[in-house]
């Protein structure tokens, strides 16, 4: 049997950049961006730019975080 025991993944104040798709809604489509983690909450990384539209991902909606680091 394989019991996953995560007990590290506690990390309250713990800030960290992962990629993630956000959807830019300026030109309505999913990017590839950075996100900022912070505990259990993410933000989009204020700074990047749409690769589509070039427009500011800051008003950008998270849709999926790539968990790889
Ligand atoms: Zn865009």
């Amino acid at each position: 049997m394989n019991i996953q025991t995560r007990s590290r993944a506690q990390h309250p104040a713990l800030q960290y950049e992962a990629k993630a798709f956000v959807y830019c809604p300026i030109c309505t489509h999913t990017v590839e961006g950075i996100v900022v983690a912070t505990g259990k909450t993410a933000k989009v990384k204020p700074g990047q730019k749409c690769s589509r539209c070039s427009a500011a991902l800051d008003p950008a909606y998270i849709m999926r975080m790539d968990r790889a680091a």
